[in-house]
């Protein structure tokens, strides 16, 4: 088994470590290539929007249900509002 792949464990968020979950994240955030990630400016303009926006929630957007820091790391990915905020 690969190292650095995050795997589900099929878990509840009652039952996770938030700690595991957010160096998770970051860890997923590393391997996306460099071409594809957002550029570091963008990426917390992005965040920055995010943390203004009421659909906001423990760092989950409450409309598409990601982790908002995974979504604005993606350089294709935007928000999924109507009028999106970035
Ligand atoms: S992705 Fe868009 S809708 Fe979701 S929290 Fe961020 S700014 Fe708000």
């Amino acid at each position: 088994m690969q190292e650095n792949v995050v795997r589900c464990k099929k878990c509840l968020l009652r039952e996770t470590d938030q700690e595991k979950v957010y160096e998770d994240l970051k860890r997923y955030i590393r391997q996306i290539p460099e071409d594809e990630r957002t550029g570091e400016e963008a990426y917390q303009e992005r965040l920055a929007r995010c943390k203004e926006c009421d659909q906001l929630l423990a760092g989950m957007c409450r409309i598409c249900g990601c982790y908002v820091e995974l979504r604005a790391a993606v350089r294709v990915r935007s928000c999924p509002m109507v009028h999106p905020r970035w």
